[in-house]
């Protein structure tokens, strides 16, 4: 850590919010740090700026924790300071949480221990200040982030959409360690803070500071100014904080509300979760025995459960998603100096359906100005009425204001004209799954556009290269195919044609990032990689139902092995008629194992399409759904009926396996990476296996090859292990070197 003056070059580099320091009294000492910075002003109020450099974002590492520490030094020994203000410099970040790099590399126990040890007794150092203290938050504050904040007497934040906050750690099968399982429940409620530590939440900040996570909402040029004015008037609980009182703190917090509230929550898990996700319950205990016990007692508990989940492989799964995540963020198809920069901002989708307006209002609400086009007046009013539904569903969720969502609908213009694009980056066709349709439409594309517009299908099957290939300049047609729904849904295939331009692609990937989705390149090939590998699960899912096996039971054997539904509910869910079009796609190229089940024949002749129609593998009646016993005897091939099925879990996720294994023998995607986030974020695979290949590597490939040879040597055709598999079994190779 360096002391000096800032330089002229420094000062620039303060951000818009530093520069709200030129509000408060003249600074009389500054100290430009490595990540800290600090500064004091005339009236001697110390204001710590996380500020990493060379990094959008602050995280908790080692050295930023053992700075902050002599920073705090620093204010125990300055007896003439009156109170201390946390902020960051970054335009959306106030601090990410911990370094999980320090994390997932941490083989050595003792020196996560101590990882650990430190970030509880810095926090506790800071809780211990004798001066008011205030967490000054603005973007998103998450983790060890917020765990700082609440070590602080005070927390105000922004209203923006940056800023959010929360304790995610659930979800990365760790629980928050740095004082927050401890201090949560006792600053808002037991109630209030189970619900965020076990559900691993990130609320916005209007929700946070509803439930008291922070004490004020501030527009960000008055933050460092409230932050200022808080400590002047020597407030330690500003007006107007929503933390519930003393009084009603101790009805929240006692021996019997919490009695009451574990044995609600216990079961409530067990039911969600399967035992699948230990750092749940774990938390449970860590968060009840918090106020049940000692300070002391708890932060000892806070170690000992991370300390136990971190070494766990459920653990290291879902740390290992979270940086399978942060892989597809930064993914690059061109890399070095010379990549031409070229940002897609002027955008149009082309139908206005179901995908199309969800697209456009995803473009919408990141910025872009989107013309969406449809046939007729009807369907262009469809769309924007859907467009409509998801801004006023995002208000309700605090996800924007209503004038945020009033200006994303005004950046989007509908018509039924076929407007020329000349100025337009990128179109996005999103109308019906016909070939001919398409390629008439891109003909049309091609003469409205600018050769340097990139022209883009949403297609879910049809071949890219193929809809490219009379075109005049192919190269600039390419696949971005988002999945249903679109504001949900964070994967993106971007699909690369045999024609398509490498920078095209590149350009692509990077936009598919800037709207803060997850890119995942993928050869043009049938089902591409998703629905590729999803279709012989969900093709099983149907045969093992009508060679006799019940719905519930094939439905189940997947819950337990951690998919979010059931296969037969999700073709369902889906639609039999999609997932029916879909199998007899694929069919086609890979009619060595890939069959249209007859049971989704007769499902589609009734016109028994799943929830859109009421009827299908489940009877649908708004929220009640049940195993369709009536039609039973009509879908099931009755000569077939009561063969032997073996184990219902390991059949259908042996095919997925297979099926994962084959996309990387044929190059569909780059490494095995690739399909674990595809399958993961595009169907919800269970996080807490890593994905299919991480889960085949753990199984081990030898035995996953072993056991599928018995199948397939009992007839059982799509069960022969693809080459790639046999291989790795016969030279013990994994796909993952660790
Ligand atoms: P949809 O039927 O809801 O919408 C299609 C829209 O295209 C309709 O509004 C129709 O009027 C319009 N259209 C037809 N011809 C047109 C033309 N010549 N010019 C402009 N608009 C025209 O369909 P959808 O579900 O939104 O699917 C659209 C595309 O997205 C398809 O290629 C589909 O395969 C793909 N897709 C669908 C899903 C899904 O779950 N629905 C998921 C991913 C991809």
């Amino acid at each position: 850590m360096s002391t000096a003056t800032l330089t002229p070059l420094e000062e620039k580099r303060l951000s818009g919010q530093n520069r709200v320091m030129a509000n408060l009294p003249q600074a009389s000492e500054e100290a430009v740090a490595e990540r800290i910075r600090r500064e004091i002003t005339s009236d001697q109020i110390c204001v710590l700026t996380f500020d990493r450099p060379d990094s959008s974002a602050n995280v908790f590492d080692r050295a930023t924790l053992e700075e902050l520490g002599s920073h705090l030094e620093f204010v125990e020994q300055n007896k003439t300071l009156r109170g201390l203000v946390l902020t960051s410099a970054k335009d959306s970040i106030f601090i990410a949480g911990a370094d999980l790099n320090s994390l997932a590399k941490s083989d050595d126990e003792g020196l996560l221990r101590k990882l650990v040890e430190l970030g509880q007794d810095t926090f506790n150092r800071l809780a211990r200040l004798s001066v008011p203290t205030v967490a000054a938050i603005h973007g998103a504050c998450v983790g060890g982030g917020y765990e700082v904040c609440l070590a602080c007497d005070m927390r105000i934040a922004t209203p923006d959409k940056a800023s959010k906050i929360g304790l995610p750690e659930t979800q990365l099968g760790i629980i928050p360690a740095w004082g927050g399982s401890t201090r949560l429940p006792r600053l808002i409620g037991l109630p209030a803070a189970l619900d965020i530590i076990l559900g691993g939440k990130t609320v916005a900040s209007a929700k946070a500071f509803k439930v008291g996570m922070v004490d004020m909402l501030v527009p960000r040029e008055y933050l460092l100014e409230t932050a200022w004015k808080l400590i002047v008037a020597g407030k330690r609980v500003p007006r107007g904080s929503r933390r519930p009182s003393p009084k009603r703190l101790w009805v929240l917090n006692n021996r019997l509300s919490a009695r009451v509230a574990e044995r609600r929550a216990r079961p409530a898990i067990l039911k969600r979760t399967r035992g699948h996700y230990p750092a749940i319950p774990k938390a449970l205990d860590v968060v009840i025995e918090a106020v049940r016990g000692s300070e002391r007692r708890s932060f000892e508990n806070e170690a000992n459960a991370i300390m136990e989940l971190s070494q766990s492989t459920v653990g290291a799964n879902l740390i290992g998603v979270f940086f399978l995540q942060e892989r597809a963020k930064k993914l690059n198809v061109l890399k070095g100096n010379d990549v031409p920069r070229r940002k897609l901002e002027r955008t149009a989708v082309v139908g206005a359906g179901v995908m199309g307006s969800g697209i456009a209002q995803w473009l919408s609400s990141r910025g872009l100005s989107v013309t969406l086009r449809d046939i007729n007046a009807e369907a262009v009013a469809r769309g924007m009425a859907n467009v409509g539904k998801l801004y006023g569903e995002a208000v309700q969720r605090h996800r924007f204001s209503k004038v945020e969502a009033r200006q994303g609908m005004d950046r989007i213009f509908p018509t039924t004209e076929a407007v020329r694009m000349t100025n337009t980056d990128l179109v996005i066709e999103a109308a019906v799954e016909k070939m001919e349709l398409k390629e008439d439409l891109f003909h049309q594309l091609e003469d409205l556009t600018s050769n340097e517009t990139i022209l883009a299908t949403n297609t879910s099957a049809l071949s890219v290269t193929k809809l490219a290939a009379d075109l005049l300049v192919p190269e600039r047609v390419v696949g971005i195919h988002f999945f249903n729904p679109v504001h949900r849904m964070q994967l993106v295939e971007v699909i690369r044609g045999e024609k398509t331009d490498p920078e095209v692609l590149h350009h692509v990937v990077k936009f598919v990032q800037q709207i803060g989705k997850l890119p995942v390149v993928v050869k043009d090939s049938p089902g591409f990689i998703v629905n590729r590998i999803l279709m012989p699960y969900l093709i099983e899912a149907a045969l093992l139902f009508e060679q006799g096996a019940e719905v519930k039971d094939v439905d189940e054997a997947m819950l337990d092995f951690g998919m979010p539904m059931g296969p037969l509910r999700l073709i369902d869910e889906v639609g039999v008629d999609i997932a029916h079009h879909v199998s007899e796609t694929l069919s086609g190229p890979f009619s060595r194992y890939v069959v249209v089940p007859k049971v989704l024949d007769k499902l589609l002749e009734r016109g028994w399409l799943g929830r859109k129609s009421g009827r299908g593998f489940y009877l649908h009646d708004g929220k009640r759904v049940r195993p369709n016993q009536e039609d039973e005897r009509l879908m099931r091939d009755d000569q077939a009926a009561n063969r032997p099925l073996g184990q219902l879990q390991s059949r259908m996720v042996l095919l997925m396996v297979n099926e994962a294994a084959r996309c990387l023998e044929e190059e569909i995607v780059e490494g095995p990476e690739d399909v674990d986030l595809a399958m993961i974020m595009g169907t919800g695979f269970a996080p807490f296996r890593g994905g299919p290949l991480r889960f085949a590597d753990g199984t081990g490939i030898e035995r996953v090859v072993s056991e599928m040879n018995t199948l397939a040597e009992a007839g059982e055709r799509p069960f022969r292990p693809c080459d790639l598999l046999e291989s790795m079994a016969r030279t013990n190779k994994r796909f993952y070197n660790q």
